[in-house]
């Protein structure tokens, strides 16, 4: 083949592709809006709140998720391929870092509700203290 030939023929693709570019991007954007990709990423808050169900009356998250813990009277939640305590997981989202070495005391003496607002770091020492407290309360309230 001539070299002139092969130069024009060149030319004219390179013609081809700009007169019909625009076409082209037209073309992609319609399939594309026809098409449109569904992200399968779903934030930890909408994977959170499957597990939860909110009791009206007393406020409590209670959860139906995975249990775990002493007689399975915890919940469990698994963020970051790791099983969690899902209250913990409650507190880090709403109202930050948990302090250190302290144990999670429920105000609302549900240990399945992972409402953070029900929920006070205390000692553990503390959280004995409030443990036989309740005991006693409730023993009182069955006399
Ligand atoms: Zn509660």
């Amino acid at each position: 083949m001539p070299y002139k030939l092969k130069e024009l023929q060149r030319e004219a693709g390179r013609r081809h592709y700009w007169r019909h570019r625009e076409k082209r991007l037209e073309a992609s954007k319609l399939w594309h809006a026809a098409h449109p990709r569904v992200s399968k990423r779903i934030t930890l808050a909408e994977k959170f709140f499957r597990h939860v169900h909110i009791n009206v009356q007393t406020g409590c998250w209670e959860w139906r998720g995975k249990r775990g813990g002493d007689r399975k009277s915890y919940a469990y939640f698994k963020h970051e391929y790791r099983s969690q305590r899902a209250h913990l997981v409650a507190w880090r989202m709403f109202r930050g870092e948990w302090p250190e070495a302290r144990q999670a005391d429920h105000l609302c003496c549900n240990t399945l509700c992972v409402n953070p607002f029900h929920l006070e770091p205390v000692t553990q020492a503390e959280n004995n203290q409030r443990a036989v407290e309740r005991r006693r309360a409730k023993k009182l309230e069955h006399v």
